[in-house]
């Protein structure tokens, strides 16, 4: 059994009801135990492209499912939220991104080949995913900082 948190956003079109089809698509899945998830922030765009601002989460998914299994099951839920890939970190109806994911003993399980690359590389930069984190996760800590201290370090910036 595996604890997988992925970053869910959308930032097209009916942005809460992609997000509410992501979970009950995820929890549908053979293999897939339970699917729960944090609140739905508000976030501007981040990245190069101008675009409307996201609904962000992190789901927390205790799954059986093997991590290049969970990555197909994701992008094949994507596209059924008539995901497409037009612009990179462009406006889209549905991501969902494997950010971290630990093992039954709680230990980080690593993953690096072309197509996934856990954890996710850009993670711990970014404040819309480690603020929902938190709340699903708020013990976590990553290479010996708390996610509480990381995050009052976003705070800080932005005052
Ligand atoms: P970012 O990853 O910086 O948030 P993005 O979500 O916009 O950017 P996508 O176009 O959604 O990027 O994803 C492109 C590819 O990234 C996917 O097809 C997938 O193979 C790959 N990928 C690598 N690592 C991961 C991961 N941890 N979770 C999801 N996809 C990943
Ligand atoms: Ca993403
Ligand atoms: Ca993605």
């Amino acid at each position: 059994m595996y604890t997988y948190y992925i970053g869910i956003g959308s930032n097209l079109g009916d942005r809460e009801g992609y997000l509410a089809f992501a979970v009950s698509e995820l929890t549908n899945i053979d293999g897939v135990c339970s699917v729960n998830h944090s609140s739905w922030i508000e976030t501007p765009p981040w990245g190069p492209v101008e675009q409307g601002p996201f609904l962000n989460g992190i789901l927390k998914v205790e799954s059986t499912l093997e991590p290049l299994v969970m990555l197909d099951t994701i992008l094949h839920i994507e596209r059924l939220a008539g995901r497409q890939r037009e612009i990179h970190w462009g406006p889209r109806t549905l991501d969902l991104d494997i950010v971290w994911v630990e093992d039954e003993a709680g230990q980080c399980v690593r993953v690096e080949i072309s197509n996934l690359v856990v954890p996710h590389p850009y993670f711990w930069e970014r404040q819309f995913v480690l603020e929902p984190l938190q709340e699903v996760y708020p013990t976590f800590t990553y290479e010996g900082v708390s996610i509480a201290s990381r995050l009052e370090k976003f705070r800080e910036l932005e005052s």
